[in-house]
């Protein structure tokens, strides 16, 4: 067989000839092994290379073959396996995904789609640097939201979806300390709760409490007004019509900040206890607070 491999057809209707009588053969495992040892190292011209493309062009491999080169390739360099790539030639990958190039340009992925993406993702990890880049993508006119009016029923979808998400994702210290307290008190609370502005801890009837960080909710007292980001600017507003919005529905709202319960944690954490026994001993909850 290798000498056959290595004759040069005189002819290409001999060529052909050989190819159609080869057609349908059947080889052993070990010759398979042998061939592809034959091939490996093997520079193909360009003009070999597109012929072969061509050849498979259209296949369509059923899902046992695709298993099998993907096992196949399990373990696999793929020949660039630590070469530093130059920049060019990343910018270049970079832009042939772009726009109308991109395989989900115009596209609208269904839920389940998305979904699936979703789970693909998670548990990677995403270095500051990509992060940073991330957020600058989405940024003014590239914001999906810039220059569109929402109504109300997206605004309520987008406020439902939100508070489904637990955020922070970690209790904060001064959360951690109001806990324990409530735990050591016997009050029964529930953590972020799916309220409006997802109180950090929810204690019934109607005791919203709001542990504020002093970075994120703008505090004057030990912050002041350096150079925030602007939407930290906003928080207080924000805050507020939080406030505003639970009172009206009969919620009471405490507001703590973090400085405060870390500085004179054992006064405030008393007069706290002493505040939600008051409201829950006269039940508070059928007059809302305006
Ligand atoms: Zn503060």
């Amino acid at each position: 067989m290798s000498l056959m491999m290595k004759k040069r057809y005189e002819s290409l209707d001999e060529r052909k000839r050989t190819s159609e009588s080869m057609k349908g053969l059947v080889f052993s495992e070990k010759h398979r092994k042998n061939l592809s040892i034959a091939m490996t190292g093997r520079n193909l011209s360009n003009e070999t290379k597109l012929k072969l493309s061509f050849i498979n062009k259209g296949k369509r491999l059923s899902d046992e073959h695709k298993k099998k080169i993907g096992l196949s390739l399990i373990g696999r360099s793929t020949g660039r396996k630590g070469i530093p790539v130059s920049l060019e030639f990343k910018q270049m990958m970079s832009d042939r995904m772009k726009g109308k190039n991109h395989p989900n340009f115009g596209k609208h992925l269904s839920v389940e789609t998305r979904r699936k993406i979703s789970e693909g993702n998670k548990g990677k990890k995403v270095s500051d640097e990509v992060r940073a880049k991330l957020r600058l993508v989405c940024k003014g006119e590239k914001s999906y939201i810039y220059g569109k009016k929402l109504s109300e029923k997206t605004k309520n979808l987008i406020r439902i979806a939100r508070m489904k998400q637990v955020m922070p994702f970690k209790d904060s210290k001064p959360e951690l300390l109001i806990q324990s307290k409530l735990i050591n008190e016997g009050i029964v609370f529930e953590k972020h709760k799916r309220l409006l502005g997802q109180p950090d801890i929810f204690i019934e009837p109607n005791i919203c409490l709001f542990v504020d960080g002093c970075y994120w909710h703008n505090c004057v007292t030990c912050v002041g007004n350096k150079n925030y980001p602007d939407f930290i600017k906003f928080r207080p507003f924000v805050d507020n019509y939080v406030n505003y919005k639970l009172m009206m529905d009969g919620f009471i709202v405490i507001r703590l900040w973090e400085h405060d319960i870390i500085n004179n944690n054992d006064e405030l954490l008393n007069s706290l206890i002493n505040s939600i026994n008051y409201i829950k001993q006269r039940d508070l909850s059928i007059v809302p607070v305006v």
